[in-house]
């Protein structure tokens, strides 16, 4: 029942391209409170936003209750009437056995649950693979089984490796491991977020051979039918509903032919 719920949430998501699904407020590490997030979206024309704070067991990180979190987002809700806010929640994988940092039972509670692969992940960015064919492994492992977890909606900010793993280099992201992947993210039916800031963790990398590298992932995606959602990540109303970045990298998958559409 919370599954279908959670995903009626997101798939009943009219334009996407008026969506924002990932922010952070001051109830983990934002600068701004809901409040400000809200308006910023209402004044920029953003339609539907998702506040997606870091829970810690099962409290924010400012301390404060679920409770007190969904409080505080319905007085919003009704402030702004044209704009649909989503009580979400952003949790971390804490190993490749699909471990996540939120239990089910809180992460029921939520109208959208994203997880990313980053920062505590053991066999990926902790104690991270010594070689291609282990990193092939491993990023095969935690996909699957993070694919399996019935809360989860989204992946957030997949495959931000480049500040994380050492040795990381796209060319591990071969073909045949992303199509394996997006076999598991279809099945599950988890979602694959284009987030707007995805370059910051490659600062080697030059724009033109990011985008190349990046796009190339996505356009494998979308030819298996993944699902994709769109986030900001920001941590201040200034980011809210920013997708510059995003719309290159559609028009890059555009260009491939595949004719880009989120669902
Ligand atoms: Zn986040």
């Amino acid at each position: 029942m919370g599954m279908s719920c959670m995903r009626k949430t997101i798939d009943s998501i009219k334009d996407m391209n008026k969506s924002d699904l990932h922010m952070h407020t001051l109830y983990s590490d934002g600068k701004c409170g809901v409040d400000l997030l809200a308006r910023s979206a209402a004044f920029k024309g953003v339609d539907t936003i998702a506040i997606t704070d870091h829970l810690h067991g099962d409290v924010f990180v400012n301390g404060a209750s679920v409770e007190e979190y969904f409080a505080d987002i319905d007085v919003c809700s009704q402030a702004y009437h044209d704009l649909k806010i989503i009580k979400g929640v952003e949790g971390t994988l804490l190993d490749i056995d699909g471990e996540i940092s939120i239990s089910q039972e809180d992460a029921k509670n939520f109208e959208i649950v994203l997880v990313d692969m980053a920062w505590k992940t053991v066999g990926i960015t902790v104690n991270p693979p010594a070689n291609e064919k282990e990193f092939k492994r491993n990023v095969s492992l935690a996909f699957k089984n993070l694919s399996l977890i019935e809360s989860v909606d989204i992946i957030a900010h997949p495959f931000n490796f480049g500040r994380l793993i050492p040795n990381f280099v796209f060319s591990w992201l071969s073909c045949d491991l992303l199509e394996e992947i997006a076999g598991y993210l279809i099945a599950g039916n988890k979602r694959f977020e284009i987030m707007e800031g995805i370059w910051w963790w490659f600062p080697e990398l030059s724009p033109q051979d990011f985008t190349r590298e990046y796009s190339r992932i996505l356009s494998v995606f979308k030819r298996c039918g993944v699902k994709f959602s769109k986030g900001s990540d920001s941590h201040s109303h200034q980011g809210v509903g920013n997708a510059l970045y995003t719309g290159v990298l559609i028009e890059k998958i555009s260009k491939d032919g595949s004719n880009f559409s989120w669902n």
